[in-house]
């Protein structure tokens, strides 16, 4: 087999955030690239606050052909962008940004890449009644993405100002009507009462926190679809309450990998080999559970 070396004309991509320490992005990008034979190298940018201009200058100055943008950056990197797609703009954030010669753009994949993950499932969101817990970035894509396809949305956030933002932004944008709650044990009875879906987007029940769950397990019934886009840890405890409640599941390393895999795409113009972006994602996120 031909080896590969960082060479004068490699390509330079990878992800700018705080933390990163703990990213499976480089394992599903790098394998992706020496599979295809992709002279790209993928590597974690440790990027605070203070620095995100600088870094953004550092993109165009450095050759770069792009970088994922993760917390607490999606926001605030959109007014160091030359261009923003029009529906990274109406989502109001970035995660993956493609230098065309220092001509920066940026796009959202989240948003698509939680719909791939729906369709990989089988499930149609027109017409569904689906839950929310969140109001946050990642709330807000996956929001336009379903009321988009006609889903009919509850939102319930723990400070319901934010969804009230959030759901106000998602209505104009698509024409469909969001629901917003307080999170409390009492309303997420009664939007679970009437939901078909149940997606978590907030942290809750991500490492080391792996046995919280915002939703009492007697709320889940067998008819329900539980997604949650906390990755790490693999199974969350509402994944597993899900599971024992008869209900199919949707892990967060899906939309993860679906996010990843349209990246891999708008910087090498290349279909993702997703099933070695899986494996390499999975491998990554064992190492660090060990
Ligand atoms: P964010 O913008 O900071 O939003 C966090 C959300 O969680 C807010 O709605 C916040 O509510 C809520 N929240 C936080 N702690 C809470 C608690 N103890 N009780 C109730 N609600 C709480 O973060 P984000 O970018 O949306 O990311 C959220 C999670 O999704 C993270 O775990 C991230 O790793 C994960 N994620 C996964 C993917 C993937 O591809 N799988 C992609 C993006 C993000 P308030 O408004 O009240 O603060």
């Amino acid at each position: 087999m031909k080896t590969w070396e960082v060479s004068g004309r490699t390509r330079l991509v990878g992800v700018i955030g705080d933390p990163v320490e703990h990213t499976v992005s480089p394992a599903m990008h790098n394998d992706a690239f020496r599979a295809l034979g992709l002279d790209y190298l993928y590597v974690p940018f440790r990027v605070g606050k203070a620095d995100l201009a600088s870094a953004v200058h550092g993109i165009r100055s450095l050759g770069m052909r792009g970088v994922n943008v993760t917390i607490p950056h999606k926001m605030e990197i959109i007014q160091h962008l030359d261009r923003v797609d029009p529906l990274a703009a109406e989502i109001g954030a970035v995660n993956v940004v493609v230098s065309d010669d220092g001509i920066l753009t940026g796009y959202n994949t989240d948003a698509e890449g939680f719909l791939n993950v729906l369709m990989e499932h089988d499930v149609e969101p027109e017409g569904k009644n689906v839950v929310i817990l969140g109001a946050g970035g990642a709330a807000r894509a996956i929001a336009f993405a379903l009321a988009d396809r006609g889903a009919n949305l509850i939102m319930l956030n723990r400070t319901p100002s934010n969804a009230a933002r959030c759901a106000a932004d998602v209505s104009k944008a698509t024409g469909q009507k969001v629901e917003v709650l307080a999170l409390d044990n009492r309303r997420l009875a009664d939007a679970m009462e009437r939901g078909h879906v149940l997606v978590n987007t907030t942290s809750v029940g991500m490492y080391p926190s792996k046995d919280d769950s915002l939703v009492p397990a007697e709320l889940i019934r067998p008819h329900f679809v539980v997604a949650d886009i906390v990755y790490n840890p693999h199974r969350t405890r509402l994944l597993a309450d899900a599971e024992k409640a008869g209900a199919r599941t949707i892990n967060g390393l899906e939309m993860l990998i679906w996010q990843g895999a349209l990246a891999f795409e708008k910087w090498t113009g290349k279909k993702a080999p997703v099933g070695i972006m899986r494996r390499g994602a999975v491998r990554a996120l064992k190492s660090y559970e060990k």
